[in-house]
């Protein structure tokens, strides 16, 4: 596939590689494979890889887990697979980003950063999460998707993985959309209506269906600031 530029010539897309470390690959086969994460792969946008942790530990039973050092409830991922796994997908330019309810709150400038990216290695935990020597030695990044504590990293790896696609040039049917959505000004979206215009008793607002693109413009910048006002004050 080719995308069309402005001045009449075209260029191959860029291909954004994603790969995914995790003990639950099953996880991702639905969510990945419907609507624009699809057709991203598709139109090969995206290059997503998804590795199971389990392969890269050795004994009889492929454990992965380990009690911590000091007591306390739970299992911990152990360091040696992990860093086999990161050190044999991760390649030179590879942004290893570790998801963990205690890293930095994932929000859509996060995700147009990581959208520049070319490589992205997403590093799923489990139990009470990774030793902490992953940190120190591999990760670039730590990502967490909100104040609440998942069982795993999948969920939290699809949510990065959806935000971070649909910004990939030639992802959306217009890329405009992701210019003027939440979060894409700083404010919250305005309201939309489609037809019909009346629907049991309640009407579309006039302006929308009077054609003033400028008038259209301004009640829509009122009505984003206004709904941010209300209901996110933190945004404005
Ligand atoms: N003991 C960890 C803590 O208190 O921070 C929680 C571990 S959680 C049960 C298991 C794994 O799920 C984590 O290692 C992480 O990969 C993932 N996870 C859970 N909640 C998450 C969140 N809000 N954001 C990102 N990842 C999360």
């Amino acid at each position: 596939m080719s995308l069309r530029f402005g001045f009449g010539f075209s260029r191959p897309p860029r291909v954004m590689k994603i790969d995914v470390l995790t003990l639950f690959p099953a996880m991702f086969a639905g969510p990945l494979d419907e609507s624009i994460v699809k057709r991203a792969r598709q139109a090969g946008l995206l290059d997503l890889r998804i590795h199971n942790l389990r392969d890269y530990a050795h004994d009889r039973h492929k454990t992965v887990d380990d009690r911590p050092f000091g007591g306390g409830p739970g299992m911990l991922l152990k360091p040696e697979p992990l860093f086999e796994a990161i050190e044999s997908v991760a390649r030179e330019q590879t942004r290893v980003v570790l998801l963990s309810p205690a890293g930095r709150v994932f929000n859509q400038s996060v995700a147009r950063e990581l959208a520049q990216q070319d490589d992205l290695l997403l590093v799923s935990g489990h139990y009470e999460g990774f030793d902490e020597r992953v940190r120190q030695e591999l990760a670039d990044d730590e990502l967490s998707i909100g104040d609440y504590v998942l069982t795993n990293g999948a969920l939290p790896a699809m949510v990065v993985i959806d935000a971070v696609t649909r910004l990939l040039p030639g992802a959306l049917g217009d890329d405009a959309s992701s210019q003027d959505e939440s979060f894409s000004q700083g404010l919250l979206e305005y309201p939309q209506y489609t037809r019909p215009a009346e629907f049991r008793g309640l009407k579309v607002p006039e302006v929308l269906l009077s054609g003033n693109h400028a008038e259209i413009a301004k009640w829509r910048t009122e009505q984003a600031e206004q709904r941010t006002r209300e209901r996110r004050p933190d945004l404005m």
